[in-house]
């Protein structure tokens, strides 16, 4: 496989800018990489003219000396929860098989406007709803990780961007779009070693993804080092019109202003974090970030945030009730697959469609949704959880008169493995015990790899700033990221 694969977003944009390769070279040695790669079924589409197309424009556009995008020659991934126009977008769904967008998301049209090229439409969890990628109708994603028990166990790749965080691991692609609504940036970038940032809610347009539960979904970049997130965010964030919880604040030069040096910085450890049920070898890294932090300069104290332990559950109300009435849209009339049973009438249609198209979890999401959404129980159900994500947000609000920036582990545990925990849905809910707090309060949040368990798996550790403080959470992850070290990479087994 070429080399240029093993380079990311920063290294490949240098080296077209300088001439070291042509974006060409790139694209070629990308779409090579993920051609090999059918055996981790990352893509549900590779589009490689896409991506050969955007590097012959890039490549022109240096021959004639003109200026060169932040994310020139960059060929990346794109989740297939991103509209992309005439590219089939299916959100990993039978029910959006074969819809093919007229029109472009807004976050993948500034990618491709700072010069970024599509190597294709990346797996993830069915309409991001999963924490193992075993949710997709175009079957499971694979991690390019395995355990070194000597078993063979086929290891989760996290999810719902499961797709996203294997592509960047495995080398398919130097950096990818993620989501995340409840953890599914940061969760997947932990089980699969690599850097993942949640912007605060806001920052990155909504329009064109394709909606789970509004009020939480944020776009944001998958790579392999800070470096790489801040130069990819900044392409990926600014006020969208056309999005109107977009945040109409200007985007900083997250690149320029990264910066290791935590001297000044209050570091929160919030003591509710550590839970029972939270592997061993994650609460000791933890306590490794926390030494790496206060190397850096950073001062730690210890803060509560004392609602932590209902988040979880007030995330599981509010993310089905909104994912009910957002999924209501695909019912077979404007989307995708229409199921008409003969004879049939229009409420037949609906329900052989959607019966036919929604796969188990959109289902039991769905179910739970207009249950706690109903008159007779939206008091109990519904507006309690609200109450409770007030809770969570103000538990944050008074952390930060004590600290400028939360540590906390990203997940209770490593990658598991595929199968493992299909038949436990509230197990699979815990793994976003830690991520679910800082989605319910818009917060901006991010994983960085901190090492490798016993297993040989990689583990994350997650830092929380305030809202818009997207900077102050990368420094943090640099720290992390200069003291951690993380060079393990997955064998190439499946090439
Ligand atoms: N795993 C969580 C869920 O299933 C979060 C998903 C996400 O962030 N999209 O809802």
């Amino acid at each position: 496989m070429s080399e240029l694969t093993e380079l990311g977003v920063a290294a490949i944009r240098d080296g077209v800018r300088d001439g070291s390769f042509t974006a060409r070279e790139v694209a070629e040695g990308f779409n090579a990489a993920v051609d090999a790669a059918s055996a981790l079924n990352a893509f549900i589409v590779a589009t490689p003219d896409k991506a050969l197309d955007a590097a012959d424009r890039v490549d022109a556009a240096r021959a004639d000396g003109k200026q060169l995008g932040p994310m020139a020659g960059v060929p990346i991934g794109m989740k297939d929860l991103f509209a992309t126009q005439g590219v089939q977008t299916t959100a990993a769904s039978h029910i959006l098989e074969g819809f093919v967008p007229p029109y472009e998301s807004t976050v993948s049209q500034k990618l491709w406007d700072a010069g970024a090229g599509m190597l294709g439409k990346l797996n993830l969890d069915q309409f991001a709803m999963g924490s193992s990628n075993e949710t997709s109708y175009f079957g499971n994603v694979v991690s390019p990780w395995r355990r070194n028990d000597g078993g063979n166990t086929a290891m989760s790749p996290g999810g719902s961007s499961g797709g996203s965080s294997t592509a960047v691991a495995a080398r398919l692609a130097p950096a990818a779009t993620g989501t995340d609504t409840g953890g599914s940036i940061r969760q997947p970038a932990a089980f699969a070693g690599i850097t993942g940032v949640k912007p605060t809610y806001g920052r990155c347009s909504r329009w064109g993804v394709v909606a789970f539960a509004s009020s939480l979904d944020q776009a944001g970049p998958m790579a392999r080092d800070v470096r790489d997130c801040a130069i990819m965010l900044g392409a990926m964030a600014g006020f969208d019109p056309k999005d109107s919880t977009s945040l109409d604040m200007p985007v900083p030069d997250w690149e320029a202003a990264l910066s290791s040096d935590l001297s000044g910085k209050r570091v929160g450890i919030p003591r509710e974090y550590r839970m029972e049920g939270t592997d061993s070898e994650i609460l000791a890294s933890w306590d490794q970030g926390k030494q790496w932090l206060q190397d850096a300069g950073a001062e730690v104290v210890d803060i509560s945030l004392p609602h932590t332990k209902y988040a979880l559950p007030a995330y599981y109300i509010i993310a089905p009730a909104e994912a009910s009435s957002n999924l209501a849209r695909y019912d077979g009339v404007r989307y995708g697959l229409r199921d008409l049973p003969g004879g049939a009438g229009l409420q037949d249609m609906y329900a052989a469609t959607r019966e036919e198209g929604f796969g188990d979890e959109v289902k039991r999401r769905v179910l739970i949704g207009t249950y706690v959404l109903s008159a007779g129980f939206y008091d109990a159900y519904y507006t309690q959880a609200q109450k409770v994500r007030t809770l969570v947000s103000r538990d944050f609000d008074e952390a930060w008169e004590q600290c400028d920036l939360i540590l906390a582990p990203t997940t209770p545990t490593a990658s598991f493995g595929l199968g493992e925990l299909t038949d436990d849905p509230l197990t699979m809910y815990l793994n976003d015990v830690f991520a679910v707090p800082a989605s319910l309060a818009g917060l901006p949040a991010m994983s960085v790899p901190c090492g490798v368990n016993g297993d040989g798996l990689p583990l994350g550790l997650q830092v929380i700033g305030r809202a818009f403080d997207e900077q102050g959470v990368m420094n943090a992850g640099l720290a992390i990221e200069e003291r951690a070290n993380f060079t393990a990479k997955p064998d190439r087994w499946w090439a």
